[in-house]
């Protein structure tokens, strides 16, 4: 009766999803640095994720001059999030010891430790009221923020 046709009307259906499935563009991934091709090691949106992931796994220098630059972007990030919290930890001082600490100075902190994160400063030190916060990457490239609030007066005779 009319099952057959149903049957024939589904069977089409699941042919045209394989079809898509086909269909759908798979990428090799790629060295980009030397052109060896690798068997995927899942599924790729794009030929550009398929090559970052045989840039990952390749052992040729440019592959492993890549992994050392990602390597150091993923270390940036660490540092960049480290400093934030340290400046959480600032701003929760400065409270404590009624000093202000304005989104502008914050700005500037964050802006200061980026550059000496990304080596184009030393250090920064930084002053006001009766604060001194100093930001500097220690002999294990990780960020060290210090900060100290100095409670001495001066009288002049
Ligand atoms: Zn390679």
């Amino acid at each position: 009766m009319s099952n057959k046709h149903l049957n024939g009307y589904v069977e089409e259906d699941l042919d045209a999803d394989f079809e898509g499935a086909a269909d759908a563009p798979t990428f090799t991934p790629t060295c980009p640095y030397c052109g060896a091709q690798r068997l995927p090691m899942g599924f790729y949106k794009s030929q550009q994720e398929a090559d970052e992931d045989a840039a990952m796994s390749c052992n040729c220098v440019g592959a492993i001059e890549h992994r050392s630059k990602r390597e150091k972007e993923r270390q940036r990030e660490i540092n960049l999030a480290a400093l934030n919290a340290r400046l959480d930890d600032l701003a929760r001082y400065c409270e404590d010891h009624s000093v202000p600490f304005g989104d502008k100075t914050r700005e500037m902190l964050v802006r200061g430790g980026t550059l000496v994160l990304d080596g184009e400063a030393g250090e920064l030190v930084c002053r006001w009221m009766r604060m001194r916060v100093k930001i500097k990457l220690n002999n294990k490239c990780k960020l060290q923020v210090r900060y100290s609030y100095t409670d001495t007066g001066t009288m002049e005779v």
